[in-house]
């Protein structure tokens, strides 16, 4: 090109400029597709696949307790479970706060699970993150400039939910302020785009799974909970991420979800969870994928 933008190469018609909302993410960036690794051993990128389950509000002690227990003996090596929670009203349950984040952390460590939960404030990441191995952004925060920028500069995993309405560009953008705090452990996760239709909670855009693979190196998981609202789709599309490639999913799982104080209609029942995952094996395998690698017997539980 010269210096008045001309082309002057004969084979080139005429030169497009991209505009680059986000450099550190793209696939380009790196050679190989980047594995995002927890402290423990779970990761999401590599071969294994990383499957994150709990309840949606950390409730009690027993509650954390009794999932843990059955998602670690079910295959999960990842539990997650809200202390923070971004509610539509105020009047909802807003959780348990840091009691919840040290319960989260004694039900994991009993059971040799990592922790994932939310952080809504710049002001609790590092108290957070004393607990987890993985912070959650969620779907209301992603377009949270200062939370990203902190999350970026604590250095610890990042797991970065897709807005409600953002398009894939603008949830990459988000991963890309992270990146850019010098934090390259990101981990996105499609948990569903608000349409028209209001027949399932939101609509899971299962497509962005294979596409984000093509735009980016950071791992993608899927949340099928938050995506569907409906307990019964759940393990249909769980299945359904992996097999369209995602490295892993994010479910919720309470011991009585009719009694959840939050998201019980989208919740599996341990039966519910213990069942899908029982089918979750052949698809990994038909997807290239392996299960995650748990230790055979945790304090006494024995993992399937
Ligand atoms: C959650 O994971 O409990 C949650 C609130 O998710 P999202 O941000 O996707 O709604
Ligand atoms: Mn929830």
């Amino acid at each position: 090109m010269n210096e008045n933008g001309v082309v002057e190469a004969p084979s080139v018609g005429y030169v497009v400029d991209v505009p680059q909302h986000y450099r550190l993410v793209r696939k380009d960036a790196r050679r190989e597709h980047s594995i995002v690794r927890l402290r423990g051993g779970a990761s999401f990128g590599g071969d294994e696949l990383a499957i994150c389950a709990g309840p949606c509000s950390v409730e009690s002690e027993q509650q954390i307790d009794a999932v843990a227990r059955a998602v670690a003996a079910a295959g999960a090596n990842v539990l997650r479970g809200g202390a923070y929670k971004p509610r539509t009203s105020p009047y909802s349950f807003q959780g348990l706060g840091a009691d919840a984040l040290k319960m989260l952390r004694d039900a994991a460590d009993v059971y040799g699970l990592a922790v994932v939960t939310e952080v809504l404030d710049p002001r609790d990441v590092e108290l957070v993150a004393s607990y987890a191995e993985m912070l959650q952004i969620g779907t209301r925060n992603m377009h949270n400039v200062p939370l990203l920028r902190e999350a970026g500069r604590s250095r610890v995993p990042v797991l970065l939910k897709r807005g409600r309405a953002a398009t894939i560009e603008e949830w990459l953008s988000a991963a890309e302020y992270v990146m850019l705090e010098g934090n390259a452990d990101v981990v996105l996760c499609e948990r569903g785009v608000r349409s028209f239709d209001t027949a399932t909670r939101n609509v899971l855009d299962l497509a962005a799974v294979p596409l984000l693979r093509e735009l980016t190196h950071l791992p993608a998981i899927v949340d099928p909970s938050h995506a569907t609202g409906m307990a019964r789709l759940v393990p249909p599309m769980a299945l359904a991420s992996i097999a369209a490639g995602a490295d892993g999913f994010l479910v919720e799982v309470h011991p009585e979800p009719a009694r959840a104080l939050c998201d019980g209609m989208q919740s599996l029942d341990i039966d519910q969870f213990t069942a899908m995952m029982s089918r979750v094996g052949s698809v990994a395998t038909a997807a290239g994928r392996r299960m995650p690698w748990r230790s055979n017997v945790v304090r006494g539980v024995t993992a399937s």
